[in-house]
């Protein structure tokens, strides 16, 4: 009887099935059960990631994290199987999974958007469709004549993606159609291609034959190049970059092929030839991230300021979980981040430190590397996928203890997390706007330090509101630190009256005469300066002076701006764009006239005023290119540059030694922006880029910020530095219209191609949430700012909800049924609706 029993125990454990819940990378909200095929019972593993076919006839293929494991079949379909198991080992954590659940129950969105948007594609093989001619064709009669005219283009490829296809079909064809006809009448077979996208990207390098290498035969071979000046010349060339006769081991690291082809033939074809003479050799390496000169390790002495700071945060770390470190622009809260990452690396603990893109320069990682050398991986989202995916599995194997890294290295798979650093905690840019999930880095931080029992330390100059409340109320722990390092000073911030200046005929186009003579003046002492103009273009508008029309979008609700540059009017919402007009395309009139400034049109002033001087412009426009930033910020630092123009990329963590002027204009749009935030973001956004002046002992910096009306109080809080003052105003004002902190918003943006079905879905949403909620709780439906975007007529809906008194969650899966009923809605057809928890 044992052995019967033994016989059927073997049978039945042969004959149970397994299923695997995966988490889809699409945005349905639900996880999909798949079988798990015999031979793999031992592979497939919570956290690992799978093949799995997907779609009508598997049409898609499709990576998947395995969520849960059990043996219960789906009763609603047929479970497919698993195709293939991609990690031995889990590559998602535990940790993960749960945050993705976490993230997509908060953010109301699907959990196969948080990991789309949480793994590198590089991580995720993905597939694309193709069409290929159907070789068992024969009903040519049923085909139209245009069908008949493609297809026989389509028969001289082997397969062409959608894409292809539709530029073969001729601008304006609708290639889904198209191809579901050809389908219908079997003339082309539609396949999955997969694509897998783990790539390196490799450099070619050039380096000296190692016999050269001695200075000897160096010698030796530039004699005997004398005759073959050409060649000569590229050695040189060579040697100028690469000083082989003083370091022979810098010619390991070989030169970027394209350095040595500069821009002449000629050194191309005798580079060729030294290649073949075995002077030089070619070898390929895979891109590397930074600059890969180790600078010389550091070790960084604290001042007293900073290192009460650093010992009052780990003292307070003791009783707090997160602790807020406010210091004024320049007091070297870096130094201090970097001595608690040492003391947390040193107790076996990980650490994140997060930065907002822009701050995330080679600046900073430069002198985090004099520090933490290799040991320390950057998550950039200017790196390409391979990049990611490299720091993604340096984590995973140890590699990286220590991360610095933009808002989605929130994602990586840390396991033992000891401490978090949010650097300048209010900037909004830690806020995803698209795709889902509309996640703050900040706050998600927060949920990754509490699950793995990790510090947060939040660092800013200009705290959030919303966090500076939290310190009050003694929920936060709270370290000031108001020195600037090395007896520097706080800059002096003065106001220009630009009505006044106006009026008295003194401005010279933008500038006022006092910005003009600093500028002057500033330059004659080979010091340099920063201008800030939050608007990139030539000018926003572009108006007829006969009959008032202006220059507008298309497709959205915007003015068109002028870039002068492309010669173009742009979109700055859609991309659009239109040729700039010569007459006015309503009246005829010749007199088109630009409105308004932006960056271009300053950085074309100064050239016209200052003729000679060295003008640099930072803003989206300039910096596209992977590397643009750092070049800007290079080319800055070497001192050549007078003065650097920008957007609100130049406010941001800079540190520059030789600015000692910094110039606002247009202060007043910002601090009028139509938002109950306006007021905080004018006041972090003033000091943080006044904060980049005089940041060295010596000379005080000036701020000259131009305005139309001085006496607005907040420009008085500026100038003062009154960060607490404005606390006091501004917290009141919130409380009094219930605004966060003291209450949480929903924002819920209704689309749709037509304006009164958009308009019909909120008013019905509004109206089912304030029967819910009451009245007090849901604003609008309203139009927003720019209520049409690509073509899209747009309502938001605001709901306010109070922080202790309602269960949030409730509210939320209420909201999100009523969303879910509009969707399905036949007579609502297409509407869309986008849920931003904790817009800002
Ligand atoms: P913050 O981030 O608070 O604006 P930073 O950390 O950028 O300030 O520091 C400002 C400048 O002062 C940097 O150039 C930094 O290198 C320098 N600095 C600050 N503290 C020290 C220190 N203890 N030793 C040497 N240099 C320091
Ligand atoms: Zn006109
Ligand atoms: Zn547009």
């Amino acid at each position: 009887e044992d052995q019967l029993n033994t016989l059927f125990a073997t049978f039945d454990s042969e004959e149970v099935t397994f299923f695997a819940d995966l988490i889809l990378p699409i945005p349905v909200p639900r996880l999909f059960t798949y079988r798990v095929p015999r031979g793999m019972a031992d592979l497939v593993k919570i956290g690992a990631r799978v093949i799995v076919p997907f779609g009508k006839n598997n049409s898609r293929v499709m990576t998947a994290i395995v969520a849960r494991l059990h043996n219960s079949p789906p009763t609603a379909y047929q479970a497919r199987y698993i195709s293939e198991v991609l990690d031995e080992y889990p590559l998602v954590t535990g940790y993960q999974l749960e945050l993705f659940r976490w993230m997509a129950e908060y953010y109301m969105c699907c959990v196969g958007e948080v990991m789309n948007v949480a793994l590198p594609s590089g991580l995720k093989i993905s597939s694309q469709s193709k069409v290929q001619y159907n070789p068992d064709f024969d009903y040519p009669e049923l085909l139209t004549e245009f069908e008949e005219v493609l297809l026989t283009e389509l028969k001289k490829h082997p397969a062409l993606s959608y894409e292809e296809l539709g530029r073969l079909a001729g601008e304006g064809s609708n290639v889904p159609a198209l191809i579901k006809s050809l389908v219908g009448k079997k003339a082309v077979i539609v396949f999955e291609e997969v694509r897998e996208k783990y790539i390196p990207k490799m450099i070619r390098k050039v380096r000296l034959h190692t016999n050269y290498e001695e200075r000897e035969q160096l010698l030796v071979l530039l004699n005997r190049l004398e005759k073959l000046p050409k060649q000569q010349e590229v050695v040189m060339r060579y040697l100028r970059h690469v000083p082989v006769q003083m370091n022979p081991s810098l010619n390991q690291k070989g030169l970027d092929k394209t350095i040595l082809n500069q821009d002449d033939e000629i050194s191309q074809s005798s580079l060729t030839t030294l290649v073949k003479n075995g002077v030089f050799e070619t070898f390929e390496i895979i891109q590397p991230r930074f600059s890969d000169t180790l600078s010389p390790q550091v070790e960084i002495k604290l001042t007293d300021y900073q290192r009460s700071a650093s010992e009052n945060i780990m003292k307070q770390f003791e009783q707090q979980n997160i602790v807020l470190l406010h210091g004024i622009t320049g007091s070297g809260k870096t130094e201090v981040y970097i001595d608690l990452i040492q003391q947390a690396l040193a107790s076996g603990t990980q650490v994140l430190y997060l930065l907002p893109e822009i701050a995330l320069t080679a600046q900073i990682v430069v002198r985090l590397q004099r520090v933490f050398g290799d040991k320390m991986g950057i998550y950039h989202s200017k790196f390409s996928d391979n990049e990611r995916v490299e720091v993604w599995k340096g984590v995973v194997s140890g590699q990286y203890q220590f991360v610095v890294g933009v808002r989605s290295s929130v994602f990586l798979p840390f396991d033992n997390l000891g401490l978090i650093i949010v650097d300048e905690e209010h900037e909004t840019s830690y806020k995803q706007h698209d795709p889902a999930p509309r996640y703050h880095a900040r706050d998600v931080a927060m949920m990754l330090a509490h699950w793995q029992q990790a510090k947060v330390l939040l660092g800013s100059a200009t705290p959030s509101l919303e966090t500076y409340y939290q310190a009050k109320l003694g929920r936060y722990g709270l370290v000031e630190l108001f020195q600037r390092f090395g007896d520097a000073t706080l800059p002096n911030i003065l106001l220009v009256n630009t009505q006044q200046e106006k009026r008295q005929k003194l401005m010279k186009h933008e500038f006022s005469s006092v910005l003009y003579t600093a500028l002057e003046m500033n330059m004659e002492r080979k010091e340099q300066s920063i201008l800030f103009q939050n608007r990139r273009g030539y000018s926003p508008y572009m108006q007829c002076e006969d009959c008032d029309w202006t220059a507008e979008c298309n497709n959205c609700a915007v003015s068109l701006t002028y870039h002068q540059r492309d010669a173009e009017l742009r979109c700055h919402y859609c991309g659009h764009k239109d040729p700039v007009p010569r007459t006015c395309p309503a009246c005829g009139s010749t007199k088109v006239r630009t409105i308004g400034f932006g960056t271009e049109k300053l950085e074309d002033q100064l050239q016209i005023f200052f003729p000679g001087s060295r003008v640099l412009r930072m803003d989206l426009d300039t910096t596209r290119a992977k590397n643009a930033y750092q070049q800007i910020i290079q080319e800055f630092e070497s001192g050549q540059v007078d003065i650097l123009v920008g957007t609100q990329m130049i406010t941001k963590g800079l540190d520059f030694d030789n600015v000692s002027l910094v110039g606002i204009f247009d202060a007043d749009r910002l601090i009028h922006f139509p938002d109950f935030r306006a007021t905080e973001r004018a006041f972090q956004m003033l000091t943080q880029v006044s904060g980049r002046a005089g940041r060295r002992a010596g000379r005080q910096g000036t701020v000259l910020i131009q305005t139309a009306n001085p006496q607005q109080p907040i420009l008085q809080k500026i100038i003062t530095n009154d960060y607490k003052g404005l606390f006091e105003e501004e917290i009141q004002e919130r409380q009094d219209f219930n605004y966060p902190p003291f209450s949480r918003l929903i924002k819920l943006t209704v689309r749709h191609t037509d304006k009164i079905t958009s308009s019909k879905a909120a008013q019905r949403l509004a109206d089912e949430l304030t029967d819910a909620l009451g009245s007090s709780r849901v604003l609008g439906p309203e139009e927003p700012l720019v209520e049409r975007i690509r073509n899209q007529f747009l309502f938001d809906i605001l709901v306010k909800i109070e922080r202790d008194k309602v269960n949030v969650k409730a509210v939320k899966s209420y909201i999100q049924e009523r969303i879910n009923d509009i969707l399905t809605d036949k007579g609502l057809r297409q509407v869309s609706i986008i849920a931003d928890v904790d817009c800002l």
